[in-house]
């Protein structure tokens, strides 16, 4: 498949320090994604499991002028991961280049700012609850001592 680059978006994108990526996509691609990102220094993770219906309809294979009524969703997983503003659109990127099969219900990405983060263990908030052990921040600090 061809490398397919998100385009920035014109106009409205509402300033924030953290971003919510929310991807819906095919249940049997999520291990790939997420093995990819783990790769990556991604730490934090949600999935569940949901149902819906876009262009694809209800149907598993495209039926033209189908109609779609409950029993019909499609199962879909929604990720939603965390990150930081600069860590955005790689996230993007990757969960792209690992889901994609150019088939109509490879799913979507939906992106939103995120007021604030706070960890219940310790209280953190902001950045601090941002950071996760093992995530970009240990992987590429100078200093480390793995380094
Ligand atoms: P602690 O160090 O106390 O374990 P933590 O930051 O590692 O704190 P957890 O309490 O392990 O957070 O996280 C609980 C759940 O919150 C995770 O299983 C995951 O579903 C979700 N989660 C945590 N961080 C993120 C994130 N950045 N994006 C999306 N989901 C997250
Ligand atoms: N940005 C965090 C870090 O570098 C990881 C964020 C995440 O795992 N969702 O530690």
């Amino acid at each position: 498949l061809p490398i397919i680059r998100a385009q920035s978006s014109p106009g409205y994108t509402p300033e924030a320090n953290f971003y919510k990526v929310e991807a819906i996509l095919r249940p049997w691609r999520i291990q790939q994604v997420s093995s990819a990102l783990l790769k990556m220094g991604i730490r934090g993770i949600t999935v569940s499991d949901v149902r819906g219906f876009g262009a694809q309809g209800g149907s598993a294979e495209r039926q033209a002028g189908s109609e779609f009524s409950e029993d019909n969703f499609v199962v879909k997983v929604k990720m939603e991961i965390v990150v930081s503003k600069d860590q955005v659109e790689e996230v993007i990127a990757k969960i792209i280049d690992q889901a994609r099969t150019g088939e109509i219900g490879d799913g979507k990405i939906f992106v939103s700012p995120v007021a604030d983060i706070i960890r219940v263990r310790t209280g953190e908030r902001g950045e601090k609850a941002e950071r996760m052990t093992g995530g970009r921040s240990d992987m590429f600090s100078v200093g480390s001592s793995t380094t």
